[in-house]
């Protein structure tokens, strides 16, 4: 606990008891139950091991090899970005717009670990998901949850840049693309600036250049809605960039921060 309060970890308990809880193969909530045990020479070993990678602020998430997210567990290494809470948001809205337009399929732009296609796919039953990424080793991890959370069937995942290879007639297009600016990558916690792929965060000088190509994409055959995760200062310049293309924000999502966090846009006409 020590060793990750000096590393500068601002959740030194909660991290400890988690990565103990790995080692024991308990619920971190259950450790107090488990009484006075003593860790055999392996466990302790291992669980030194897991605290000088988070010493060293590797993520929780890459160290035990997953991440919680919305009512599953996502595979994690790292050449993914770990799912984060606010893209739960991502889901839930294109759940609701896809029960609204009822569209032939959801194309998940730039989907990485898999983790905002597969729930998709576990919540709309009746709608066929593409996913697609231009990074295989993103993709091998998708795979895996692909299969983990028994969406093989209805998941189709393509290695792709942005919409190319998917025709966007009559579908509902969602993406958390990378959009941090690069200048600011390097000050962002240790965890991302040194661990997480910048090509899952990179969105070049203004944060906003895989959006804008994503909605370049969209201007030439528009979807029935695109449904973007956007950092909290970007829903201006991005419904400007929309509208050049044809789009106007027609809803916009909070996350549990109260952030506007999910912009919905549709074609301008269409509603
Ligand atoms: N939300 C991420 C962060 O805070 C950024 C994710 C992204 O660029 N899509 O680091």
């Amino acid at each position: 606990m020590t060793r990750l309060l000096a590393a500068g970890v601002d959740t030194p308990l909660l991290d400890a008891n988690v990565l103990l809880g790995e080692v024991l193969g308990v619920e971190p909530a259950r450790i107090p139950l488990c009484g006075e045990r003593r860790l055999t020479e392996r466990q302790a070993r291992k669980f030194n091991d897991m605290i000088q990678r988070r010493s060293a602020r590797e993520p929780v998430a890459y160290i035990v090899g997953r991440q919680a997210f919305v009512d599953g567990s996502i595979q994690t290494t790292a050449d993914i970005l770990v799912p984060r809470p606010e893209t739960e948001t991502l889901v839930e809205a294109t759940v609701a717009a896809a029960r609204e337009l009822g569209p032939r399929a959801v194309i998940d732009v730039g989907t990485g670990s898999g983790a905002v296609a597969v729930a998709l796919a576990r919540q709309l039953p009746d709608v066929p998901v593409i996913a697609s990424d231009v990074s295989d080793a993103a993709l091998s991890v998708a795979r895996r949850n692909r299969e983990a959370w028994g969406v093989a069937s209805k998941l189709r995942l393509m290695r792709a840049d942005g919409l190319r290879a998917v025709c966007p007639r009559h579908v509902v297009v969602t993406a958390n693309l990378p959009y941090v600016p690069a200048g600011v990558l390097a000050t962002l916690e240790p965890e991302v600036s040194r661990w997480e792929p910048r090509l899952a965060l990179d969105g070049g000088p203004d944060g906003l250049a895989a959006l804008r190509r994503l909605m370049r994409q969209c201007a030439q055959t528009p979807p029935l809605a695109v449904l973007l995760e956007v950092a909290h200062d970007q829903r201006l310049r991005i419904s400007a960039l929309a509208a050049a293309a044809g789009f106007a924000c027609h809803a916009v999502h909070r996350d549990l921060a109260g952030f506007a966090r999910v912009l919905d846009f549709r074609p301008i006409g269409a509603w």
